[in-house]
């Protein structure tokens, strides 16, 4: 099954911040994969842009060693990195300075999208938008495109809001959280929307609970700095987790587009109960070995009190969750790479095969990584004679497998998000009110710590997390699903 591609109309891609790693690791090599498809023109325009002294053959070589890492052994025939690249410009500008703004207005073209994408610091984001304005850059086709973090707290991201809200509307600006651009994120939608199957039992009377897991074995690595200043409840929870737990809890939009969707979200955020102190448990990674060193060593803070590990457990307080906990894991260092969903259902009202036959509840796993797919994990008889014991066997669906040897991988979420930028798409992006929204809720769960002075603890690198976490299934008499080596 190899997919359709609809090519996107020419535009021009500034991106600020050009030289560093985003646009190095992601968004150079996601825009070549969309040439190679055919979804990119060759008429369009990329120009990097930030204070390092290069000119565009510079650039263009710094970019061909980014792809041959990042993108390597795409289908893309002899000769087509070389024309990719001869769509790349570079301009040295400092975003606080004035040089190389004039230069940077003169390569716009007149009569298309043209996209700004801010891959800097968010404290040079007012610097950036000022001088587009100044410079004639901005107008009813130009896109603004952010990354996370999308502040550090509720007012932060606020100011942030109406710093952009100054020199662009909300429909021009595009944040970013790459979740949103996971092909399993967006078949989530699919399962639940375009199936008569699950949207009947979809709500509390019968699920039982929901967890959502997002497992990295990965440690702080370079990112020490900007991480203790975090941590796993700004850095993970307030954003990817947020987007996820909205994706399952929230009320089917009325269409597939922007504000229905973004409008049923924000309504998810706003219905989220506050978190009871008992019911969330922080943790904080030890040493595994000398090259792995444990958290307060790799941030370079022995006294550090951040979370690297946060697993809670929630309440959305309206008529289809009523009673259903949500509970949601996320952390650094644990045994094994894995996002996963669990809809966990109830048992069935009544086991007519008595109670020696044994019962297992109904799950609907959605992973997210690795191997994306979905599985339905449902009873049947155990096999052979012996009397109706009962045993649960996964319906399993891997979307690789699904797609069949011609499929295609994937696209990359920053692939697909790029070009819904271009299209003008903002269905896969959050809007202003929702990321002020999750900061509303999370605020006063790190407020709450701050003043208990809550110390997280320490869990042991390459585990499943804190055995605290545990506990707040245990006490439940539930258990996690999803972490496996
Ligand atoms: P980075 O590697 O430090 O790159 C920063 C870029 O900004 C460099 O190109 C730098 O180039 C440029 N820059 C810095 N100051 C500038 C100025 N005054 N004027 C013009 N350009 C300037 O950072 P990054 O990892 O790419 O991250 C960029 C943004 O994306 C950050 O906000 C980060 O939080 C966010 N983000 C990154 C990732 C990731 O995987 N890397 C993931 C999610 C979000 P010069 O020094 O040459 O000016």
């Amino acid at each position: 099954m190899v997919s359709r591609v609809i090519p996107v109309d020419p535009f021009d891609l500034v991106v600020f911040g050009g030289t560093g790693d985003l646009a190095r690791r992601k968004i150079v090599p996601a825009l070549f994969r969309r040439y190679c498809a055919g979804q990119m023109q060759p008429d369009s325009r990329l120009i990097g842009a930030a204070r390092s002294e290069l000119d565009s053959t510079g650039y263009r070589a710094m970019m061909a060693d980014a792809i041959r890492e990042h993108a390597p052994g795409r289908a893309c025939e002899d000769g087509t990195l070389e024309r990719f690249l001869g769509m790349i410009d570079y301009v040295t500008l400092d975003a606080q300075g004035d040089a190389g703004w004039a230069r940077l207005a003169g390569l716009i073209s007149e009569d298309r999208v043209r996209a700004f994408y801010l891959s800097v610091g968010p404290g040079l984001f007012g610097d950036i938008a000022e001088r587009l304005r100044t410079h004639g850059m901005v107008n009813d086709r130009s896109r603004i495109v952010v990354e996370k973090p999308f502040g550090h707290d509720l007012e932060s991201a606020r100011a942030l809001n109406r710093t952009l809200a100054a020199h662009f509307d909300e429909g021009q600006v595009y944040r970013i959280d790459h979740y949103l651009g996971k092909e399993t994120v967006q078949n989530l939608m699919a399962v639940r929307f375009g199936n008569v199957l699950f949207e009947p039992l979809w709500n509390a009377q019968y699920v039982d609970h929901i967890q959502i897991t997002v497992a990295e074995t990965v440690g702080v690595g370079g990112r020490g700095e900007y991480y203790d200043r975090a941590g796993a409840m700004r850095d993970m929870m307030q954003n990817h987790l947020m987007q996820l737990l909205c994706l399952i809890a929230m009320e089917p939009p009325a269409r597939f587009e922007p504000d229905p969707v973004r409008d049923e979200k924000l309504k998810v955020i706003r219905a989220l109960d506050p978190v009871e102190p008992h019911h969330i448990v922080r943790g904080q990674y030890e040493a595994l070995s000398a090259e792995h060193p444990g958290y307060r060593a790799a941030v370079g803070n022995p006294r550090s009190t951040t979370e690297s590990y946060v697993a809670l457990k929630v309440h959305i307080s309206n008529w289809r969750w009523s009673g259903t906990p949500f509970y949601l894991r996320t952390g650094k260092r644990l045994v094994a790479r894995s996002s996963v969903i669990n809809v966990v259902f109830k048992d069935a009202p009544h086991s007519i095969f008595g109670a020696e036959a044994g019962r297992h509840a109904n799950i609907l796993s959605i992973r997210l990584q690795p191997n994306e797919g979905i599985t339905l994990h449902v009873t049947i008889k155990e096999p052979g004679p012996g009397g109706m014991r009962l045993v649960e066997v996964p319906l399993n669906m891997s979307f690789a497998e699904a797609l069949g040897p011609d499929g295609e991988d994937p696209p990359d979420a920053y692939e697909r998000l790029i070009m819904d930028v271009m299209r003008g798409n903002q269905t896969l992006f959050m809007r202003g009110d929702e990321v002020e929204a999750a900061w509303a809720w999370v605020d006063p769960i790190i407020a709450g710590w701050r003043k208990r002075g809550d110390v997280p603890k320490p869990y042991e690198s390459g585990s499943t997390g804190p055995l605290d976490a545990d506990q707040l299934m245990k006490r439940d008499k539930r258990e996690w699903r999803g972490i496996k080596p």
